[in-house]
């Protein structure tokens, strides 16, 4: 099975990612946490990443590409993976098409901007595991620390207001198209698509995805 979850930032991806990648046994490709791994490491697509990823705005599309062109080709996406933040843009979309990558189900999730704010605000993770709390509507068993691994969990440098802002303006002008691109490609029948609202507890959209997906 073949995934993309497509939404706005905060909108639940790598929350339901997780769910729904245990649930069909493929890894989750987040290029998000891809390029956070780059940026703790230091190497220098990490210190390239850093300071466009603070101010809000996409890291090139060419570099974008080769990551996941090196991810998907490892053998535990053989059975087929879930894309977590990728495609973002038009040109990403049909880059990816000329990997010969074909998608089964692209699934977005609805959120509105206002609800957005207040979830980004309250957003805390575990870097290493990519695991994501909220300090209200999700909060972790012990204060501020990891359920599995017990270790701190921090607010990512994004989720300051500011560049949460420029970073749902930067969605619904780059990454909002391919709303319209993957419904063109399922008229086509090339992939299928679903819209999910995602307002409600986790529980209820994890329940909604899975109910499109069987
Ligand atoms: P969120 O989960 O809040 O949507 P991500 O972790 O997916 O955020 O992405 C964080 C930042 O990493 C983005 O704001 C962007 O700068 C960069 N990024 C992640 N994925 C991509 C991508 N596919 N194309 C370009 N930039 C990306
Ligand atoms: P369950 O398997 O019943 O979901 P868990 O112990 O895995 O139980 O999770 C406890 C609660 O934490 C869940 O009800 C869910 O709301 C929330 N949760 C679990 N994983 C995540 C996650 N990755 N992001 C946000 N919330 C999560
Ligand atoms: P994305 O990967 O799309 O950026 P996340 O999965 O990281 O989104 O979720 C953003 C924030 O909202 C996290 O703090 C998460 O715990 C919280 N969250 C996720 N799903 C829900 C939900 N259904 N209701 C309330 N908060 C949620």
């Amino acid at each position: 099975m073949k995934i993309m979850l497509l939404g706005a930032p905060g909108s639940g991806k790598g929350t339901q990612a997780q769910f729904i990648c245990e649930r069909y046994g493929i890894p989750q490709i987040s290029t998000g946490d891809m390029l956070r791994a780059a940026v703790r490491e230091g190497t220098e697509l990490g210190r390239k990443a850093k300071a466009i990823m603070d101010a809000g705005e996409l890291v090139p599309d060419d570099i974008i590409l080769k990551l996941i062109a090196a991810r998907i080709s490892q053998p535990d996406c053989a059975n087929g993976f879930l894309l977590d933040g990728f495609p973002r843009t038009i040109a990403q979309a049909e880059g990816l098409e000329k990997m010969e990558v074909q998608l089964d189900w692209v699934i977005e999730i609805d959120v509105p901007d206002e609800e957005i704010v207040k979830r980004l605000s309250g957003r805390r993770v575990h870097p290493a595991s990519g695991r994501v709390y909220h300090l209200l509507y999700n909060p972790p068993k012990e204060d501020c620390k990891d359920d599995v691994t017990g270790e701190p969990l921090i607010q990512r440098d994004d989720d300051k207001e500011e560049t949460v802002r420029k970073r749902l303006e930067v969605y619904h002008r780059q990454t909002a198209p391919l709303v319209d691109f993957y419904r063109q490609r399922s008229a086509e029948g090339k992939v299928k698509f679903a819209t999910v609202p995602g307002i409600g507890t986790v529980e209820e959209i994890r329940d909604r995805i899975f109910q499109i997906l069987e």
